[in-house]
């Protein structure tokens, strides 16, 4: 056993590829201290600044008065709590849908949705760069699994004419890409579901709080709520908090509460998780400035960096990667610009595709006009060293 694990543990150092736990002390924030050292956090998903918020924590606190700290059963058993309730509700009128049911975490809900719903006689299609917890989730539920190639829609519309012989079809994608800061083209996608009788899945975990004049996500902002049959997403990221959620109709809702075993087989989330998330939620409708603040820094750096000549693919979020190819080069990018106060991650294989290790920044509404000149700067200084940019 041991020598197994030693094995492929060294595999992964010789390929630079081993990970390692870095600590974090302190509250999540624009500027953290990691491993003892105080450095600008460009890589949080906490694109609002609302992990560290104070009415977040009050949300919190004013709960954890009322309500205690755990959950103590599976909602399905005596742990279903007035504080899921009024998220439930809140969510479901904020994606303006018939219903919403919670999950602990996103990669749960994806696991659960997707294995709940569809079985080995179903069939998938699912975008290549899909997350994780999506492709998990087909291969819990066992359905015929089609990966096809990012965003190609003419490729999807030559794998959904092949399929025949399936008692249900599905298309499955992220709306915005977490590595790449691209979007899907869901109203493509939704013309195809609905030329080929498909149901849409969406996982907005990314999208939520971001995109869109109220940043309720990509299928509010395209208009697309009627044709996009299950919504899902997570508090964990531009909300500030933990847990996740899926929204559609009010069978599906029942469908889910009966069927998806990670809904079921697990105990409710705290309330006051929920009251964060709540509260979050709140803010998101309405402080419109904090997210111009967001999508300015997004703007500017975007703009500098592509303009210095770094690739930052087809980026349209706050998700900014830097593609560097080379998993060393990454880590070194990375390093150095550690050591100028800057955190940003290496982002290396098999979370992307070989030989596409990558930096991936991330903004935040809560970096100054300062935090974001500093890291252009640097970052333009390290590409010229390490020959990424030239002049
Ligand atoms: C982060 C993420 C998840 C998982 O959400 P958690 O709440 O962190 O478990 C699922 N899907 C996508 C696209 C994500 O980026």
């Amino acid at each position: 056993m041991r020598d197994f694990l030693n094995e492929k543990l060294n595999e992964l150092e010789q390929s630079n590829l081993k990970r390692e736990l870095r600590l974090l002390e302190g509250a999540q924030s624009r500027e953290i201290v990691i491993n003892g050292k105080r450095v600008l956090n460009f890589c949080s998903n906490d694109y609002l600044g609302l992990a560290g918020n104070l009415q977040l924590i009050q949300a919190a606190k004013e709960s954890l008065d009322k309500e205690g700290f755990g959950s103590g059963a599976s909602r399905l058993v005596c742990g279903n709590m007035s504080a899921h309730q009024q998220l439930e509700k809140k969510m479901a009128e904020f994606k303006k849908t018939e219903r919403c049911c919670l999950f602990s975490c996103g990669y749960m809900a994806n696991v659960g949705i997707i294995s709940s719903i569809f079985t080995r006689e179903d069939i998938i299609f699912s975008d290549k760069l899909n997350h994780a917890s999506i492709v998990d989730g087909i291969a819990l539920s066992r359905a015929k699994y089609k990966r096809y190639p990012h965003k190609d829609m003419d490729a999807l519309e030559q794998m959904l004419k092949a399929a025949k012989d399936f008692r249900k079809k599905g298309i499955i994608t992220d709306s915005v890409f977490s590595m790449d800061g691209d979007v899907a083209p869901l109203k493509e996608i939704v013309t195809l579901a609905k030329k080929y009788q498909c149901l849409v899945m969406v996982d907005e975990a990314h999208a939520l709080g971001v995109i869109g004049q109220d940043g309720r996500g990509l299928v509010s902002h395209l208009g697309l709520e009627e044709d996009i049959d299950i919504q899902m997403g997570t508090f964990s990221k531009a909300v500030g908090s933990y847990g996740a959620y899926c929204c559609g109709s009010k069978s599906l809702v029942e469908y889910l509460i009966n069927k998806a075993r990670s809904f079921i087989y697990t105990t409710g989330l705290p309330p006051a998780i929920c009251a964060a998330s709540l509260k979050g939620i709140e803010i998101i409708e309405s402080d419109y400035q904090r997210r111009q603040q967001l999508w300015d820094n997004t703007y500017f750096v975007r703009g500098e960096l592509t303009s210095a000549g770094f690739n930052t693919l087809y980026s349209q979020t706050p998700i900014l990667p830097i593609l560097l190819k080379d998993s060393a080069l990454a880590v070194e990018f990375s390093n150095r610009l550690f050591e100028e106060g800057i955190f940003v991650s290496a982002i290396r294989p098999p979370t992307v595709p070989t030989n596409s290790a990558r930096l991936r920044l991330t903004l935040m509404a809560t970096h100054s006009v300062k935090d974001v000149e500093y890291l252009v700067r640097k970052i333009k200084e390290i590409g010229k060293y390490l020959k990424v940019i030239h002049n």
